[in-house]
């Protein structure tokens, strides 16, 4: 499937999905027992935009929260000028600087440094190094592996199969599914989703934390290249009162 992203295609509206939410009323997300969680992102923004509240709810809950970034986000606009290198650089940063307005005072981050874009051409490695990290007290959460955008679909297989591996417990985070989805139809598992609602201090932060990600929500410059990846409409989904999980036993891995 390919993504489109502009001022035509901007996906569901929000009205759309929040009355398709009402109506399925989910399940509140189970408590979290596990001593780490391991947030997996394939891009630095991912990690907030999917799972800020979770984030937030384990910091509060005084539980280890560690984050792999999968690829350092360099291919986000390939075909503007700026190099990947500086926009490498600048997305580490934004990361850092999100999670630290989520309350985290100094974030953990392990950066495997895979290429963005080309997760899936590095599956092997992606698997060893999650095999290595997670440990079978650990709940790993990772994009959903039908998130619809290549790089969040090999994270989240390889996510799901590591933790069956060491016998780690995962979920699973919706990004791009979102705007791909139908909100009346069933391409998201609802029967195996569950809801974590947000008070309005733990919305209002990560609404703050998503507004670091400069390099994507705002125009790089004039050309078309440099036009952002999340305008308005799409960052506007993750400031929703809620974030969904989908707790995937990986089955048909
Ligand atoms: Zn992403």
């Amino acid at each position: 499937m390919e993504l489109i992203v502009d001022e035509v295609h901007c996906g569901p509206t929000e009205l759309a999905w929040n009355d398709r939410m009402s109506r399925l009323a989910l399940p509140a997300l189970r408590p979290i027992r596990e001593r780490r969680v391991v947030i997996v992102a394939p891009h630095p923004d991912d990690e907030v935009l999917g799972a800020g509240g979770l984030i937030q709810r384990a910091l509060r809950d005084k539980q280890i929260v560690e984050i792999i970034a999968v690829t350092d986000g360099e291919a986000s606009h390939s075909n503007a000028p700026v190099q990947p290198k500086e926009l490498a650089a600048l997305r580490e940063r934004e990361s850092m600087l999100a999670l630290q307005r989520l309350g985290w005072n100094r974030p953990s981050i392990t950066r495997l440094h895979l290429p963005d874009g080309n997760v899936r051409g590095h599956l092997r490695e992606l698997n060893e190094a999650l095999a290595d990290f997670l440990l079978p007290d650990d709940l790993c959460v990772a994009p959903w592996r039908s998130d619809g955008h290549p790089d969040h679909d090999a994270t989240g297989e390889a996510a799901v199969r590591a933790s069956r591996g060491v016998g780690a417990r995962s979920l699973s985070y919706l990004v791009w599914a979102w705007h791909w989805a139908d909100p009346e139809g069933a391409d998201i598992p609802w029967a195996q989703s569950e809801r974590l609602s947000l008070g309005r201090r733990s919305q209002a932060r990560k609404r703050w934390s998503s507004l670091a990600f400069q390099t994507q929500i705002r125009p790089l410059g004039p050309t078309v290249a440099e036009a952002p990846i999340l305008p308005a409409p799409l960052l506007r989904r993750f400031w929703r009162s809620y974030e969904i999980f989908v707790d995937d036993c990986g089955d048909n891995l």
